[in-house]
C-alpha cells in the first residue's frame, strides 16, 4: 500500500500513475514518461528514554500533530546518519538533553502508518536540560508522576510502561513488539 500520494515523477516531472511493475507483487507510482519507479518504504523513529535516578525526561510537544502532549525525544531519521546519532540529535533538539550508555530498548513496528519507532534507553549526564524549539517545556517525571493520559503516541506509552515494570525487576531486556491501529491491547507486557 502507498502512504503518499504521488502526482509527478521526482525525476523527469512528468505525471505518476500506479501500477504493478514487471516482476513485483504491489502497486507503485510509475512515471509515464521516464519509467522510474518511485518505491515508498517504512520510515524509522529514533528516540530515547532519558534517566536520572528514579526518574524519566519527558518534553510537552511544541508542534503538531499532538501539540501539548507529553513524549519521549524522538523523531525521524535523516540520511546518512546512524540511529544512535539519529537519537541522540532528536534529544538535543527536543531537550538539549546531553545522553551517554545508549541501550536499544523497544522496537515497535506500526504497520498501519509504515513506521517503525527504535527506542533507546539512555543516562543524563546532567540535568541540564531544557526545551529546544520543538518543546513547550521538559520535566522529570518519577512513575508515579507520568502523564499516562497525556501521552502523544502509543510507542511512547508502551516503552514507558515496560521501562517501569523492567526496573521492578531490575533486568532491561529488548522489547519487540507491534502496534495495531486503533487497539489499546495490541501489545503484551
Ligand atoms: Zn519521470
Amino acid at each position: 500500500s502507498l502512504c503518499f500520494t504521488m502526482k509527478y515523477c521526482q525525476n523527469c516531472g512528468s505525471t505518476v500513475s500506479l501500477a504493478i511493475p514487471q516482476g513485483d507483487n504491489r502497486h507503485r507510482h510509475v512515471c509515464s514518461s521516464c519509467g522510474d519507479i518511485h518505491y515508498q518504504n517504512p520510515k524509522i523513529v529514533a528516540g530515547c528514554l532519558p534517566i536520572w535516578e528514579d526518574k524519566v525526561l519527558l518534553c510537552k510537544r511544541a508542534i503538531n500533530p499532538r501539540y501539548d502532549f507529553w513524549t519521549l525525544p524522538a523523531g525521524f531519521m535523516e540520511n546518512e546518519e546512524t540511529l544512535e546519532q539519529a537519537a541522540l540529535r532528536e534529544s538535543v533538539e527536543e531537550a538539549n538533553a546531553t545522553l551517554e550508555n545508549l541501550r536499544l530498548y523497544t522496537v515497535l513496528s506500526l504497520p498501519h502508518i509504515s513506521q517503525v519507532y527504535m527506542m533507546f534507553l539512555a543516562d543524563l549526564k546532567n540535568t541540564d536540560f531544557h526545551p529546544g524549539v520543538e518543546s513547550l517545556q521538559t520535566d522529570l517525571f518519577t512513575e508515579e508522576e507520568i502523564p499516562l493520559n497525556e501521552l502523544a503516541v502509543k510507542s511512547i506509552d508502551v516503552t514507558l510502561r515496560h521501562y517501569f515494570l523492567d526496573r521492578k525487576k531490575g533486568v532491561f531486556p529488548l522489547h519487540i513488539s507491534i502496534i495495531e491501529k486503533k487497539s489499546d491491547c495490541a501489545w503484551t507486557l
